[in-house]
């Protein structure tokens, strides 16, 4: 590519996020006003290895900042964990004259950056978009809130009917290998169960709880709806297989519902618009001032700039007070006995 001005490129990489767009926005418009050419690879690593990618100008990205998705598309690329592959992306960068590239992804991302980086020598920057939140060093990730807020709407509507019905619900809602999904849907619609990797003992007991927990409830309040969520990737065999295991175990019926796909769409709420607009400026701030191997996060409310080994050698966990909570609320026995209810 001719081009006087130093070329930026960005790149969405992994599952979408809803505020992906807003991010490519950000990192976009204060790029060009840095004085850089911009660039979009598309179709996440693929784009570096297939020389595929889109001028980004400001009239591209100006009316995207509502949309769910990614206009750069986004891909899993397995071939990039190769080697060979990761030295084709840094030639392929280094002929498009790129000096510095920004991924907006997850851990596995960032992962596919740090092993890039060790053929590629321009400057790296990792943005956190993921509806998992499960990114150590930044208080949330890009598409976190509007997950959340889409699980909320579902999990409520699923409420109407197991109310009406008198029924038990297990939703299973995503999140990886990670329970602030689960964690944080199951307390805002008020779940009487929430099967998350932090309080999960094994599927004995487990069962046990649940199935003692349920008759508690029908004990003291006769037929009503009862909520479990759950996470994925936990429960051997998925939530249609907890339903069966709770028929045989205590001959519980339950309806099993995976909220799946929907949790990943949408247009991103306020909040997800915001903490993508400040990540992409600081984005550029930090390759402005030379820096390189960094996530972007937010910590207390104050943009961060967090080293990418950090951010993916470790594991986030959910705050206590969360599990806490939920405990504290959902201890129907307890309250039973000091005969509050
Ligand atoms: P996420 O970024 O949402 O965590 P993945 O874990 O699926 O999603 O990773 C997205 C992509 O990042 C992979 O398809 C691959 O292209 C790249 N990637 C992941 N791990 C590595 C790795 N160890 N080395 C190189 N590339 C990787």
């Amino acid at each position: 590519m001719s081009s006087q001005k130093p070329v930026l490129a960005v790149l969405t990489s992994g599952g979408d996020s809803p505020g992906m767009n807003a991010a490519i926005r950000s990192c976009t418009l204060a790029a060009l006003q840095s004085g850089y050419k911009v660039i979009g690879f598309t179709h996440g690593y693929y784009g570096i290895l297939q020389n595929k990618y889109i001028e980004l100008h400001e009239h591209v990205v100006r009316d995207i900042i509502h949309c769910g998705g990614t206009i750069l598309k986004s891909a899993r690329c397995p071939e990039f964990k190769e080697d060979e592959s990761q030295q084709q992306a840094a030639k392929n960068l280094e002929e498009l004259n790129v000096k510095a590239l920004i991924v907006i992804g997850g851990d596995g991302s960032f992962n596919g950056l740090i092993q890039l980086s060790r053929y590629y020598k321009g400057q790296v920057i990792g943005l956190p978009g993921t509806i998992d939140n499960d990114i150590d060093g930044t208080d949330y990730t890009i598409g976190f809130a509007t997950a959340v807020e889409t699980a909320i709407e579902a999990v409520d509507k699923i409420r109407d009917t197991a109310d009406a019905f008198e029924r038990i619900f297990i939703v299973e809602v995503m999140g990886r290998h990670s329970g602030f999904l689960a964690l944080n849907v199951g307390i805002a619609s008020g779940a009487e169960q929430i099967i998350t990797f932090e309080n999960f003992i094994n599927p004995g007991k487990e069962l046990k709880k649940i199935a003692e927990h349920i008759s508690l409830c029908k004990k003291q309040r006769g037929m009503s709806s009862y909520l479990i969520v759950a996470a994925e990737n936990l429960w051997p065999g998925g939530v249609y297989r907890l339903a069966e295991d709770l028929g045989n175990y205590a001959n519980i019926k339950c309806t099993p519902c995976v909220l799946g796909y929907i949790q990943r769409g949408g247009n991103p709420l306020a909040k997800d618009r915001i903490l993508a607009t400040k990540l992409g400026v600081g984005a550029i701030r930090a390759i402005d001032n030379g820096k390189t191997m960094l996530m972007i996060a937010e910590c207390n409310r104050d943009i961060k700039e967090v080293s990418l080994a950090i951010a993916v050698g470790h594991t986030k966990t959910v705050n206590k007070d969360l599990l806490q909570a939920q405990e504290s609320v959902l201890d129907i026995a307890a309250l039973a006995k000091q005969q509050v209810l």
